[in-house]
């Protein structure tokens, strides 16, 4: 298991030669049926605020991931291979086996109080989900939203999670002295491929309505529809369907990105794809059989006609905009919101 800049909780157990299970790694399993078949690695991290590389496309330069893997277990998620880089698979222990940064919250502290940080943005959710079911047991977010809140430092939180209502609290304090936003994940409604594809997370519906209580509460909050799923979720009824619910809620932007399959998403999403829609598999080689990418004109089609929709439905317009994130320099602008070029 490689830990780049992970620790063991076990002191002299961090040889990154040493595969996770014979170091003695601190495992926990919970007996309720939530985390049914699921192991929790407790790790000491060496450092929880990341720099993002350079070349990346996304328009924020540091970010938190209190955790890895993520049990809310959307076949489709970007970032399973990341699971690889630990020695664990992409599938099935991605979606079971979370690593948890037990000592997040405190390294937050420390670091946003370092004489070398700037107090640039800090993007949460960007790689696996801040508010997954873990956190209603570890609640690092908390800890690790007061050191921001303490340090007036701008953030942002992508997530499927309604539980980051738990932390309106401390979301609204934070927004009286720094820029907050936020921006709920939900690529569709339909609540068949809902339960499908995304069997862990909350219902979509349920996290428009978390997008509406955050923008009540002045906490700008938009939608990353995302992701778009080719001949699943795409028909022109189900796109509108989506929109007016998005625009229900008052989001304050949406921003729709098609499906994107890179290595470890590729192969379990194909693999669900042949059991549960073997006729789509061609179509499927045919839009994804050159690489992670639908093809631009079949992207830019879907993409027009969610931002036609969202005109029509009035999404935008100023409102609930209240804090709206500063621009990184040497990034892409981030008009629709931090996480528009991520897909969490
Ligand atoms: S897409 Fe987001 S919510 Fe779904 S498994 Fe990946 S990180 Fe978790």
């Amino acid at each position: 298991m490689r830990w780049d800049n992970l620790r063991l909780t076990d002191a002299g157990q961090d040889d990154p030669a040493v595969p996770l299970f014979a170091r003695g790694a601190v495992t926990r399993t919970f007996d309720t049926p939530e985390f049914a078949g699921t192991t929790f690695y407790e790790i000491q991290a060496r450092s929880i605020i990341n720099r993002v590389p350079g070349a990346s496309r996304v328009p924020f330069e540091y970010t938190i991931n209190p955790y890895r893997g993520c049990g809310h277990r959307c076949i489709y998620c970007f970032a399973r291979k990341t699971h690889e880089y630990l020695d664990l698979d992409a599938g099935a222990d991605f979606d079971s086996k979370i690593v948890v940064k037990v000592n997040a919250a405190e390294l937050a502290r420390r670091e946003l109080a370092a004489p070398r940080w700037r107090g640039a943005h800090v993007a949460m959710g960007t790689n696996v989900d801040c508010y997954q079911r873990a956190e209603g047991r570890y609640r690092l977010m908390r800890g690790i939203l007061e050191a921001l809140r303490d340090a007036a430092n701008p953030f942002s939180v992508l997530t499927k999670g309604t539980l980051i209502l738990r932390d309106l609290d401390l979301l609204t304090e934070a927004a009286e002295v720094t820029d907050v936003s936020a921006a709920l994940s939900v690529g569709f409604v339909d609540p068949d491929v809902w339960r499908a594809v995304e069997p862990g997370t909350p219902n979509p519906l349920r996290r428009l309505e978390v997008c509406a209580t955050l923008n009540e509460h002045g906490i700008g909050c938009g939608v990353l529809m995302a992701p778009i799923l080719p001949y699943l979720t795409d028909s022109p009824a189900q796109l509108e369907r989506t929109v007016k619910e998005i625009a229900r809620a008052g989001a304050t932007h949406v921003s729709p990105i098609v499906l994107h399959l890179r290595p470890g998403a590729r192969e379990w999403w194909l693999a669900w794809l042949s059991r549960a829609h073997p006729r789509l598999v061609p179509r499927y080689l045919e839009l994804y059989g050159r690489g992670a990418y639908a093809p631009a004109a079949y992207q830019s089609r879907v993409t027009e006609q969610v931002k036609e929709l969202a005109r029509r439905h009035g999404i935008g317009g100023g409102r609930n905009r209240r804090s709206a994130p500063r621009p990184t320099p040497g990034r892409p602008p981030a008009a629709a919101g931090p996480q528009q070029l991520t897909l969490m």
